[in-house]
């Protein structure tokens, strides 16, 4: 079988590159390691952690990834959908910063020139503002007033439809030709899968459109290998496709290949091409990866009248500085697995100092720390803060022994410890009387968590300097690209889906429509 293009993922970079494409005459085949998912097969609660976690070396094939490295813990999406079926859905736009910063800051004037693709964006991700606040929302208005910030604080901007809940209505997003839907019901179960069909996740979007255009979508299958032909690739390339959890392999032929397997996806298959298949690519693959400098801390309230699960995921922002903001997250009722893997919120600069914080805090709070572990519903009871920053600090993904590892390119390493993202966390544990925790990895081993992990294969204006050019094109080989959040060049600073959606249909603006094979030309009779 013969393709135009073969799009290795389905998220956000693989799935606008497939509509677009497809509407350009091209044949296009997306491959995605994940399964297909409906509203029915997302878990009642994460506690179910073969339908919730993709471990596919336990058979856990669900859609929520949790990797360990060295210096950062990250959090992604697989599935048909990819980050789309377990984000939050918040959508905010960058700062001005982020287009001037970075790698690809003298390419162009990166804010004017993707403005209109925002849009675009925007408006197929059917963003709108939250109407609804839960508790966890107003505590963070609270704190927006007591630092001094009541202007900066507002409703989030997300991908969800706000319809009547449990009434099923015909598309309202694409003149009808979309699918059915149902309005949202504020169950704060986003990052568990929304099982009520009002979450605008990209298989109810793009993808669904793609599909319905023409494009074929090979679900639980992984790109294992990708073989240039002819001279660079000028006579295209053969993809290996291996079935998750088998080892049956198939080859499929096609024109030009993009990469939009995400960073966790994209840059270990560079980095091993590098050393294979595609030995002409960049010496930077796996440089300039970075977390947005984030922060997520758990709050447990004591206050059981109020039950912090009612909401969106993520239903309110506020501007802590020029740099960085505050979010509260929240799982739905009943979704407490997190409180397994919770410790003392504490700072440290050795090992042996954060152990014995962490148990002064154990022995000096006993009843507070018996509260927040054996709490009824954890989820009712807690908020989860997202702290992020436009600040900067990178590190690099190179092959190991024993596969990828990180290493820190600049700076210092991202911190577990930023002392202005506990500041608002104890603020706002004073006002929903809670107690803030963190992951272990966080307060035992100073390694910070994101689920924003972008780059590894940034643009520059040649293979001295980037990766890919400004057109996602890949320095050093023909017809192949990089299309997802690999290919974000600075920090962002703010959750960066939309940014990748914007990015992605502009790679694919610049990608010409396919030529119609010219018909022979008559012969005309004299
Ligand atoms: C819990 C959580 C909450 C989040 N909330 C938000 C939010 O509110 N707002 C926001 O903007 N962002 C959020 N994010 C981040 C967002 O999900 C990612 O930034 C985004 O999905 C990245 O898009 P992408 O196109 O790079 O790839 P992804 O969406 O990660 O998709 C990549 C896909 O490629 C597949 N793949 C990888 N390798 C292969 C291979 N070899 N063969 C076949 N398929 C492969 C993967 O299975 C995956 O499905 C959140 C993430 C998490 C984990
Ligand atoms: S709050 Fe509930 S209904 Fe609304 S989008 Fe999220 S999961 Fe779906």
């Amino acid at each position: 079988m013969e393709y135009d293009f073969i799009i290795m993922g389905s998220g956000f970079g693989g799935s606008v590159s497939a509509l677009r494409l497809v509407r350009k005459g091209y044949k296009v085949l997306v491959v995605e390691q994940g399964r297909r998912f409906t509203e029915n097969d997302f878990p009642k609660r994460n506690w179910n952690l073969k339908k919730w976690l993709w471990v596919p070396g336990l058979r856990f094939y669900g859609f929520f990834r949790i990797a360990l490295f060295r210096h950062i813990t990250v959090l992604a999406g697989t599935g048909v959908g990819g980050g789309s079926l377990v984000y939050a859905n918040t959508l905010p736009v960058p700062k001005t910063d982020f287009f001037k910063t970075g790698s690809w800051k003298n390419l162009m004037d990166w804010e004017k020139e993707l403005a209109p693709y925002y849009k675009i964006a925007s408006d197929m991700l059917g963003v709108a503002q939250n109407p609804k606040f839960g508790p966890g929302d107003y505590a963070l208005g609270q704190l927006a007033d007591l630092i001094g910030k009541k202007d900066q604080f507002s409703a989030t901007h997300v991908a969800v439809f706000f319809g009547e809940p449990e009434v099923k209505v015909a598309d309202p997003y694409f003149n009808g030709s979309g699918p059915e839907r149902e309005g949202c019901r504020f169950c704060g179960g986003c990052m568990v899968g929304c099982r009520y069909n009002a979450k605008n996740t990209l298989d109810k979007n793009y993808l669904y459109m793609a599909e319905k255009e023409g494009v074929t979508v090979m679900a639980s299958s992984r790109v294992i290998s990708v073989i240039p032909m002819g001279k660079h690739g000028n006579q295209g390339y053969d993809i290996i496709i291996r079935r998750t959890g088998g080892f049956r392999t198939i080859k499929l032929h096609t024109r030009a290949f993009i990469f939009s397997g995400g960073v966790l996806g994209s840059v270990p298959l560079l980095l091993k091409l590098k050393k294979t298949t595609l030995p002409d690519l960049s010496d930077l693959i796996g440089a300039h990866v970075r977390t947005n400098n984030e922060a997520l801390i758990g709050v447990v309230s004591s206050d059981k009248t109020k039950k912090f699960s009612e909401g969106i995921a993520i239903g309110s922002i506020v501007n802590t500085d020029e740099f960085s903001h505050l979010e509260p997250v929240r799982y739905p009722s009943g979704s407490g697995f997190w409180r397994l893997l919770m410790a003392p919120m504490i700072s440290g600069k050795t090992l042996i100092g954060r152990i014995l914080r962490i148990l002064g805090d154990l022995m000096l709070h006993p009843v507070a720390n018996a509260k927040v572990y054996f709490t009824r519903n954890w989820a009712d009871r807690t908020q989860i803060l997202l702290f992020m920053q436009t600040r900067d600090s990178t590190l690099n993904l190179k092959r190991g022994l024993f596969g990828v590892r990180t290493g820190v390119e600049q700076g210092s390493a991202p911190s577990a410890f930023i002392p202005e993202a506990q500041d608002l966390a104890r603020k706002y544990a004073g006002i929903i009387n809670g107690k803030p925790l963190v992951l272990p990895t966080e307060s035992l081993f100073g390694i910070p968590t994101t689920a924003h992990i972008l780059g590894g294969a940034c643009m520059g204006d040649s293979r001295e300097t980037g990766v890919i050019n400004s057109d996602h094109r890949v320095f050093g080989y023909e017809n192949l690209y990089v299309i997802d959040g690999s290919a974000i060049s600075a920090n962002p600073g703010v959750n960066p889906s939309l940014t990748i959606t914007a990015l992605a249909e502009r790679a694919a603006d610049r990608i010409a429509a396919k030529m119609k094979k010219q018909e022979p030309a008559k012969e005309i009779k004299q």
